[in-house]
């Protein structure tokens, strides 16, 4: 058995609904502009450009009821309320037909986003990383699994902030449902138990402060609330 010079960080982990056990987390991978009127807002056009990925690091997750500081080196976080699929199996080159017996359940994510960094980074041709993967980059609530929820394909995805309605979406909106996403995603790497995917935000992104409460709903999965804290 092999020793280690440091001690080894903590296997990061989300929760499950309806249990005590964690769900352990191998990557973060996240699908940008999945949803035709957030690209639109983002000065895209939709029905032109296949799914793109980013990453953010396993670290980054941020139970439900959570508090989240606000981040350094910005001026302006930004919510996007996601759902996240959670791989319960890997494998690559996988047909759309057979990626959703890789899932082993849903759940509701906060692609948090340090939106002034990831525009200055898209200016100048650069890595989104620092206005994507930062620190507690990544709130995700309880995953419910299959067995309790099946393949949710359709049902409002909602964010109201301090109670206010910022984003109103459906999953039947999905540019790229989940099983493509999937297919997409295993040509590209390597897929593994563990993996999450955030699936992308629909319109009405906006800024979050210091004293903020976001709650991101998605029907039949419950809601993700995220305090946001001063600075720390
Ligand atoms: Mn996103």
């Amino acid at each position: 058995m092999s020793a280690f010079v440091l001690p080894p960080p903590p296997v990061p982990s989300v929760a499950v609904a309806g249990s005590a056990a964690r769900l352990p987390v191998r990557r973060i991978f996240c699908v940008g502009r999945n949803y035709a009127a957030h690209a639109r807002e983002m000065g895209r056009d939709p029905d032109r450009e296949p799914p793109f990925f980013f990453t953010k690091p396993a670290d980054a997750l941020v139970d439900d009821r959570a508090g989240v500081a606000y981040p350094p080196a910005t001026a302006e976080l930004h919510h996007e309320g996601e759902l996240v699929v959670a791989l319960g199996r890997g494998g690559r080159d996988i047909a759309p037909a057979a990626a959703l017996a890789l899932v082993w359940g849903y759940g509701i994510g906060n692609d948090l986003t340090r939106r002034d960094l990831q525009a200055e980074a898209k200016a100048a041709g650069r890595p989104w990383d620092m206005g994507k993967g930062f620190d507690a980059s990544a709130p995700c609530g309880p995953i419910h699994p299959v067995a309790a929820v099946g393949h949710p394909d359709r049902g409002a995805l909602t964010v109201h902030v301090n109670g206010t309605l910022r984003q109103r979406g459906d999953l039947a909106e999905l540019i790229w449902p989940v099983p493509e996403i999937i297919a997409c995603l295993s040509r590209l790497v390597a897929l593994a138990p563990g993996d999450l995917i955030y699936t992308g935000t629909p319109a009405g992104v906006g800024a979050l402060v210091p004293g903020d409460v976001c709650e991101v709903a998605v029907d039949g999965l419950g809601r993700l609330v995220t305090p946001i804290l001063p600075a720390g």
